[in-house]
């Protein structure tokens, strides 16, 4: 249930581009800021008495999420903590494209936050008559300002998912994202029903910012026929971690064990190996098979139930806290922030 006095609660919106803010121009749909702030003043159940008060700024230049970098992670982190104070919670207006990479990142990147921090956005435009921009608004608006939550989290199409496990589910489905190894958060019907078991609780210590770098990494999704020897020339000193996207429990094609020497090499090299499953439910389980247990023996680790997206900003940003590679080993097998499930 949403808690009574929203309206008292004071909420950064904080606008960075996608679909949700765009309009119609000559050249098809564009996010045009003044347009955009046009629409949102004019919409009069966004200033009803029910709502929380909102301020809005925007990421400058507005983008489609595809171009979204680990500069833009940095700027919208700044954007929070330079008003970490003056806020009770902050929506984020992102595209759906990379929404589930920027929601990871911020779930890393805000160190001891305590406050709301939703991820909304659309698949198709607040100036629509038809869309699902408006719900998603509102209703990420309201959970900011319930005052349940203290994590980063995503809403869209009635549901609350923790952001790190989430993943784009559909290209274009009203419901676009799922999170596939943790329950949702909460569910939005007649009522914002939450899942309390499912919540992080407050967390005790100072807020801070851990901006990232964009540190050389990879991901690797293994199909059935790959020619390892291939990416010998990448696995060279320069990456510094790699996401390895398995069959199933954590399996890599045998091919005469030709990814293992690679593999090993890298890892001799300091190159941090996660393995992942393609498999968007389940875990992976480094040693159930034969297939996988070299693996493990090659110096790879195991992401667990981990999505790709996640292990991604998580290598960021465990890289970007200047931690040793034992150390990233360590953490990368261990949930910081709930991404991983725990042992079963
Ligand atoms: N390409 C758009 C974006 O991610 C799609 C969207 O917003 O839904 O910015």
């Amino acid at each position: 249930m949403r808690s009574i006095d929203s309206e008292s609660k004071r909420i950064l919106v904080i606008y960075t581009g996608g679909t949700i803010g765009m309009v119609n121009t000559p050249q098809g749909y564009a996010p045009q800021k003044e347009a955009f702030h046009a629409l949102l003043n004019s919409l009069p159940e966004l200033h009803a008495r029910a709502m929380p008060q909102w301020d809005i700024v925007d990421m400058e230049p507005l983008l489609d999420s595809s171009n979204i970098t680990v500069v833009e992670w940095n700027a919208i982190g700044r954007m929070i903590a330079e008003r970490y104070d003056a806020y009770d919670g902050f929506v984020i207006l992102h595209g759906t494209d990379t929404m589930a990479y920027t929601a990871s990142a911020l779930s890393f990147m805000l160190r001891y936050n305590n406050k709301p921090v939703v991820l909304t956005g659309s698949q198709i435009p607040l100036c629509e008559i038809r869309n699902d921009a408006r719900d998603n608004l509102i209703t990420a608006l309201l959970i900011a300002a319930g005052g349940m939550v203290h994590e980063v989290c995503l809403y869209f199409g009635g549901k609350l998912l923790r952001g790190n496990r989430t993943i784009k589910y559909s290209a274009d489905d009203l419901i676009a994202f799922e999170s596939p190894n943790y329950p949702a958060l909460a569910e939005a019907g007649i009522a914002i029903r939450y899942n309390r078991a499912a919540l992080l609780p407050p967390c005790k210590g100072d807020f801070s910012l851990q901006p990232l770098e964009n540190f050389p990494i990879g991901v690797i999704k293994v199909f059935p026929g790959i020619q390892f020897d291939l990416f010998d020339s990448i696995m060279t000193e320069r990456l510094r971690g790699i996401v390895i996207e398995t069959f199933g429990a954590g399996n890599i094609p045998g091919h005469a064990g030709a990814l293992l020497p690679i593999i090993r090499r890298a890892s001799e090299n300091g190159t941090i190996i996660i393995v992942c499953s393609q498999c968007p439910h389940g875990t992976v389980s480094l040693g159930a098979y034969e297939t996988s247990s070299a693996l493990r023996e090659a110096g790879a680790v195991s992401g667990y139930d981990i999505t790709t997206e996640a292990a991604v900003a998580k290598l960021y940003y465990l890289f970007s806290r200047g931690l040793s590679s034992d150390a990233i080993r360590t953490r990368m097998e261990r949930s910081l922030r709930g991404e991983i499930s725990p042992a079963r």
